[in-house]
């Protein structure tokens, strides 16, 4: 099952991709999180994108799409994968249509998690990462068990740059003109599934379930 995650950045993209990628067996494989371990582990790569990230800016399409047409070609995504903040431009989406059309594939289901503007806000000022090994929490909606710290590694939760009020602002826009666009384009490609992101994790997740099958 190959997957795709739409939506506003805070909509619950990764949220509910993680849990997904769970109950499928299937890999997470999310381009913010890549970039993340970039920065962290000072590579090239991570340099130049931190440059836009910090900004509220996408990453060139160049430094992303090849970075994710080899991700999907390594044999734990060969039964699948749900990818999370790819494609986020129109070119991405026609490098990873042409790249799967080469392999006789195509994207099963592109989820759309709607979220109106207001509420993003909140989410992001919200939300905390971990910065052992990258899960997120939010500190109303989906606290960590002690504050501050991940239940899961016990690694120290802190508020993305990029999640700044000043800087989502810019993403929020970024999001409307570059990536909005993708919901026609996967509509049209007959791929396209909505679902309500303003509803409660395990809601949303249920609703996802609905769509994908059990
Ligand atoms: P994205 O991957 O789309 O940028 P995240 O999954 O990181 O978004 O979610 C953004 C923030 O909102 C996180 O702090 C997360 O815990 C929280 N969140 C995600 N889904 C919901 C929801 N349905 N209701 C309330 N908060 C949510
Ligand atoms: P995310 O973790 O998905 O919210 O992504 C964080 C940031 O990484 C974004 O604001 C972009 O700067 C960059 N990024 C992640 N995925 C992409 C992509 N597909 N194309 C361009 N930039 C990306």
């Amino acid at each position: 099952m190959k997957i795709i995650m739409l939506g506003a950045p805070g909509a619950g993209k990764g949220t509910q991709a993680k849990q997904i990628a769970s109950k499928y067996s299937i890999p997470h494989i999310s381009t913010g999180d890549i970039f993340r371990a970039n920065i962290k582990n000072g590579t090239e790569l991570g340099k130049k994108a931190k440059s836009y990230m910090d900004q509220g800016l996408l990453v060139p399409d160049e430094l992303t799409c090849d970075l994710v047409v080899d991700r999907i070609s390594q044999d734990d995504a060969a039964a699948g994968y749900v990818l999370d903040g790819f494609p986020r431009t129109i070119p991405q989406a026609e490098a990873l249509t042409e790249a799967l059309n080469k392999r006789g594939e195509k994207i099963d289901y592109a989820i759309n998690v709607e979220v109106p503007d207001e509420n993003i806000v909140n989410r992001m000022s919200g939300r905390r990462a971990c910065l052992g090994c990258g899960a997120t929490y939010h500190v109303v909606f989906n606290a960590p068990k002690k504050e501050g710290i991940c239940d899961s590694c016990g690694g120290e939760l802190v508020l993305r740059d990029d999640d700044k009020p000043e800087t989502v602002q810019k993403r929020l826009n970024v999001y409307h003109e570059q990536t909005q666009p993708l919901i026609e384009y996967y509509g049209k490609a007959d791929a396209l599934a909505e679902v309500d992101g303003t509803q409660d994790i395990d809601v949303v997740f249920s609703d996802i379930i609905k769509i994908l099958g059990e």
